[in-house]
């Protein structure tokens, strides 16, 4: 009998408040963990024996060491002086301006979901779990020493130098080789902005062979955020890095663009084989979100559900972290729906949204299901097809670097 996958939610009263003083989603993570409650999906299902055992685990703030493992030490101080708010030019300089305000309790905020990624992280790296989940974590834009696109700390890569430093899991019985002296990690992208503080943490870093990130998004002039590296790998250039991925979508993405989409994804993963894939499951793509540029929804194939359940089919050890998701019920539902398929019981789209005090905010369906939007998806057969052709090269590229 196959043994039982281990699922540990990271979660706790005092991170929700602590997450939720941020001030572009106030209010969203207790929002999103009441949700979740109420389904009562964090409890043990009847059956038995269980195929999944689920815990729920209350995170240790990180501490100033944590984060300076990836960020510049002034800048730490600046995160966390007490007031908030260094020197008008120290803002400047560390990009805490514009939509990343300092804010009463900044210090408390990132020590606080820097921890619940680190501590979901250590979960995994010490083999007591399988799947580890963190909707607080998930802000890709911070980089080592400027706050940007409402992320001040970066937890994805805090949690990546957790994981490379993990032992590699022991080869499959199904294909036993000789065993690997370090882990391999994939970080995953799926947000609708280009996660570039996290592929600017590890391109050409040394890291070779042992991190690789893809980031699946939106570009477009104007877009944010702005980078020469948001583009289509090129594996004939000279700057070529086939473990720095970048796989841009035009305007309506939605469930029949991400099931082609997929088969890309795969191909990486199967080239890499990861140990272990952070997944950064920001969900401004969906319908109905004021990003307004994608029309991605939960349910069939290709769709984000779809999409996060065949990643955690994969052989890897998984961290789902949170990210974007600017529409309040949205992002509860589609986390809740995700969370139940970690937990191997998943929600049908149709399930009536149970009573609880976010419940009126669930008008006019209060049902699971996010409701599909009318943009039209811009993603040509043409330029799928031209994206597969150019991450077959990049598997081909990654088979020969990992020989
Ligand atoms: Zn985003």
């Amino acid at each position: 009998m196959m043994s039982p996958r281990r699922i540990t939610y990271v979660a706790s009263e005092k991170l929700a408040k602590t997450s939720s003083l941020l001030p572009s989603n106030r209010n969203r993570s207790s929002f999103v963990h009441a949700l979740i409650t109420s389904f009562g999906i964090l409890r043990a299902p009847p059956n038995s024996p269980p195929s999944h055992i689920v815990a729920v685990l209350r995170p240790s703030p990180a501490s100033w060491r944590d984060l300076a493992a990836y960020h510049d030490r002034s800048y730490v101080d600046a995160l966390l002086a007490d007031p908030p708010g260094p020197d008008s030019a120290s803002c400047k300089e560390f990009g805490l301006e514009d939509d990343c305000p300092p804010f009463p309790g900044l210090g408390e905020y990132v020590l606080g979901i820097a921890g619940a990624s680190l501590t979901a992280a250590r979960e995994l790296a010490e083999g007591r779990c399988d799947v580890a989940i963190c909707w607080d974590g998930g802000r890709h834009h911070a980089h080592k020493s400027l706050a940007s696109g409402f992320c001040y700390v970066n937890d994805c890569v805090l949690a990546l130098l957790v994981l490379r430093r993990a032992p590699p899991l022991p080869p499959l019985s199904s294909s036993p080789g000789i065993p690997r002296k370090k882990s391999r990690v994939m970080y995953l992208d799926i947000d609708v902005h280009y996660g570039d503080g996290v592929a600017a943490a590890f391109r050409g870093a040394g890291a070779r062979g042992q991190v690789l990130t893809l980031s699946i998004h939106h570009t477009a002039s104007g877009f944010f955020p702005p980078s020469e590296h948001s583009t289509l790998p090129v594996p004939s250039s000279a700057a070529f890095d086939p473990f720095t991925l970048s796989l841009p979508l035009h305007a309506g993405a939605s469930r029949a663009t991400f099931a082609r989409v997929w088969l890309t994804v795969e191909r990486i993963i199967a080239a890499f084989a990861p140990d272990y894939i952070t997944l950064q499951c920001g969900v401004d793509g969906l319908a109905g979100d004021p990003v307004g540029v994608w029309n991605w929804t939960l349910g069939g194939e290709g769709g984000l559900a779809w999409f996060v359940w065949r990643v955690l089919e994969s052989s890897a050890k998984v961290l789902l972290l949170g990210g974007g998701g600017y529409t309040l019920v949205n992002t509860a539902r589609a986390w809740a729906l995700l969370t139940s398929i970690a937990c191997g019981a998943p929600l049908a789209l149709d399930t009536p949204i149970p009573p609880h005090p976010g419940f009126p905010m669930y008008a006019p369906s209060f049902i699971l299901d996010v409701p599909t939007g009318n943009v039209r998806d811009e993603n040509t057969d043409e330029y799928l097809t031209e994206v597969d052709a150019i991450f077959e090269l990049v598997a081909d590229a990654l088979l020969t670097q990992l020989a």
